[in-house]
């Protein structure tokens, strides 16, 4: 049989009504379907490395239906070329492989061998279904294109409807879809420039948000840069070049690597730390977002671990030994993405000013990163027996049908129009990508903000606390409010108040319409700073702790103002500069390498994090308040409504505890208050006072020579 008898597709052929020796493909397909004459056990040479592949992943794994999909593959496939020139049964079985590395289970290893045989040869789902159960059947019919014949112009929505319902009962469908469309990226250099374009933007618009949705990162980044080459080839012949040139030289992140595994064996955890260099998109949108990348942001840490605690430790451990940039500081652990992705992320930087990124996760956690939904086997089993501990639960829905994609199936029902389901399709897939907005001046550039960010979120990713003094917006030429949700490729100018009063600063509800991190974090700090003045004013001298601990590792010479630490007296102490804990703040502290203690606000989500993992939290307290400070004021005010009320709110609000309180009758409209007062550190005093004389009527506060009682 010629290659010509058997086209590239299963219309090519009706159309040209080739006869097609069937008897000859028939008796290929039993001996593939009903066993061979070689031993059982031999595997054929074609897919000898993917077994390995696959072996490593699943040691157990039984090799025959795999075997067997591959026979009838090939016989069916042979003679077929790709338009690359070479046969056609190359490419299910590169597919298969890039499976296989994933750690694809067996069931989806023999559906991808066998995946455009039902397109493209005579195989039939029937003969599938014989041959290899109904599972491969259902995988093998998901990918399968609608004939263009019958459906035409419908035939890409209708196919992709098709492939979303298989995705629902079996969400290995997906898997081999995105295994096929990478393959078929890697190789469609062969394809005329417009053919390549219309390829590329599908793959943008539908295949690489579903990769996202499925986390399954290692498909997403390639698929993204295959595309980002075919569809903005000047912006990616720039990027690549500067990673080349990056490449060329020494990696700055190495030294930091090198320190941070010094800081962990320390520690005594035991952590892999790597480098991953960006991907060609990831570094070019980091150029757009920032303008420029500094040394450190070529690549990122990776830091791997065997326990999930043991990810906090390194966490501890990192925003103690360096400058953590605390609002890149993500919980995906706690609060893990919708594709199942978990992970901690934190930005620091090293004494020499380098800011360097890390992810810390367990290998596990790592697998399922690079993986997703292909790590977690088969959805119609609750655990994967070769790997147990990666069935993890999914937040927002179980891992086989998450939440996001039972919603795209309910409306799909009710969008019978192709073309219409089509839009809807990728508007949707759209929906959870980041959006660029522009400045009005050209001196400013782009920002890069997720989908559903607000005019606040804008504000300080532009500004950064500077936008505690924004007033309005003006998005597309027209004033907005603050509230605002931006759309991808609004241009936005941002109005700051230029003569800011003293008690300029962000509105409470502003926390509602921040939806990013780099807006909330500043806004909450900056609101507990209004309604806390004193304890961010006033810090306490340094206290020695009592010499306990020889060996002081290698803590910052009396940099830090020190607690007192219960169980581990004259341990040496530091305090977290994640929370950067003040006294009166409620702390507790965490051993940390060298016998050292760092100190946490109790309230500090690390810190919490770091318990419920559990790790030991040390009573620790502040020396200042056992001490004290006792001191009797004056409050001299005109007489109205609610004073008393709104003076001892003022007072609770500076953390001065009430002792004692005297009102005298008030004199031709003047009141006279006597507080008897403890603060917990003297030097809070002056703040006090002046939150005291700011509180309406108050016209007057001084303080007792001595304190009374
Ligand atoms: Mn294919």
């Amino acid at each position: 049989m010629s290659a010509e008898a058997i086209g590239p597709s299963k219309a090519a052929r009706a159309r040209r009504g080739h006869r097609i020796d069937v008897l000859r493909l028939r008796r290929l397909g039993r001996a593939a379907v009903f066993g061979p004459a070689a031993p059982r056990h031999r595997l054929p040479d074609a897919i000898e490395h993917i077994a390995q592949v696959h072996r490593r992943h699943h040691p157990g794994a039984d090799l025959d239906a795999l075997r067997r999909a591959y026979l009838l593959a090939e016989s069916a496939h042979r003679g077929q070329l790709r338009k690359s020139g070479e046969p056609y049964i190359t490419h299910p079985l590169a597919v298969t492989l890039i499976l296989a590395e994933l750690g694809a289970e067996t069931t989806t290893l023999t559906a991808s061998l066998l995946h455009d045989t039902v397109e493209d040869t005579e195989v039939t789902l029937d003969q599938v279904r014989a041959g290899f159960g109904a599972e491969v059947e259902l995988l093998v019919d998901g990918v399968t294109k609608l004939e263009k014949v019958e459906y035409g112009a419908a035939a890409e929505p209708e196919t992709f409807r098709k492939m979303l319902v298989a995705t629902g009962t079996d969400v290995r469908v997906m898997s081999i879809k995105l295994a096929d469309r990478l393959h078929n990226m890697r190789t469609l250099g062969v394809m005329r420039p417009e053919k390549q374009a219309r390829i590329a933007r599908v793959t943008d618009e539908v295949l690489i948000p579903l990769a996202e949705r499925l986390g399954v990162q290692a498909l997403k980044t390639e698929l993204e840069d295959l595309v980002f080459a075919i569809l903005q080839p000047a912006e990616h012949a720039r990027a690549l070049e500067l990673l080349r040139a990056h490449q060329a030289g020494p990696e700055p992140l190495e030294k930091v690597a090198e320190r941070v595994r010094l800081i962990l064996r320390e520690a005594g955890i035991a952590a892999e730390v790597l480098i991953r260099p960006r991907h060609v998109l990831s570094l070019h949108r980091a150029l757009l977002k920032r303008g420029g990348l500094g040394p450190g942001g070529f690549g990122r840490l990776l830091i791997l671990v065997a326990e999930d605690a043991d990810c906090y430790g390194v966490l501890g451990e990192l925003h103690t030994c360096f400058t953590p940039v605390v609002s890149e500081f993500k919980d995906f652990i706690a609060a893990p993405k919708f594709n199942l992705y978990r992970s901690l992320h934190t930005a620091f930087a090293d004494r020499d000013g380098l800011v360097a990124e890390a992810l810390v996760r367990t290998h596990a956690m790592h697998r399922v990163a690079e993986a997703g939904v292909i790590a977690l086997g088969d959805p119609h089993r609750a655990t994967a027996p070769e790997n147990p501990q990666t069935a993890e639960p999914a937040a927002g829905g179980e891992p086989g049908r998450p939440g996001w994609l039972s919603r795209l199936l309910d409306w799909q029902r009710q969008e019978p129009d192709p073309d219409t389901f089509w839009t809807a399709l990728r508007a949707e897939l759209a929906e959870d990508r980041e959006i660029t907005v522009f400045a009005e001046a050209d001196d400013e550039g782009p920002l890069q903000l997720p989908a559903g960010a607000t005019c606040v979120d804008a504000a300080y990713a532009r500004h950064g606390r500077l936008a505690h003094t924004c007033i309005g917006a003006r998005v597309n030429g027209r004033l907005a409010t603050l509230r605002t949700v931006l759309r991808d490729g609004d241009t936005v100018r941002l109005l700051l108040d230029p003569d800011p009063g003293p008690s300029a600063g962000p509105a409470p509800e502003w926390l509602e319409y921040a939806t990013t991190p780099a807006a909330r974090i500043p806004i909450r700090r900056r609101l507990e700073e209004q309604a806390h003045p004193a304890e961010r004013a006033a810090a306490p001298a340094p206290v020695a702790a009592a010499p306990h601990t020889p060996a002081p590792a290698r803590t910052e010479p009396a940099a830090e103002p020190v607690a007192l630490v219960g169980e581990a007296p004259g341990a040496p102490v530091r305090l977290a500069r994640c929370c950067t804990p003040v006294p009166p703040d409620r702390v507790c502290g965490f051993l940390v390498r060298g016998g050292a203690v760092t100190v946490h606000r109790e309230s500090c989500p690390v810190a919490g994090r770091m318990t419920a993992a559990g790790r030991h939290a040390l009573e620790v307290g502040w020396r200042s308040p056992s001490i004290g400070c006792r001191v009797t004021l004056y409050a001299e005010s005109l007489g109205r409504p609610h004073l008393l009320a709104d003076l001892t709110e003022a007072l609770a609000a500076q953390g001065a505890a009430v002792l004692q309180a005297e009102v005298e009758p008030p004199r031709q409209q003047r009141v006279r208050h006597t507080y008897t007062l403890r603060l917990p550190d003297a030097s809070g005093l002056p703040a006090l006072m002046r939150a005291m004389r700011s509180v309406p009527g108050v016209y007057d506060v001084s303080r007792a020579a001595r304190p009374r009682g």
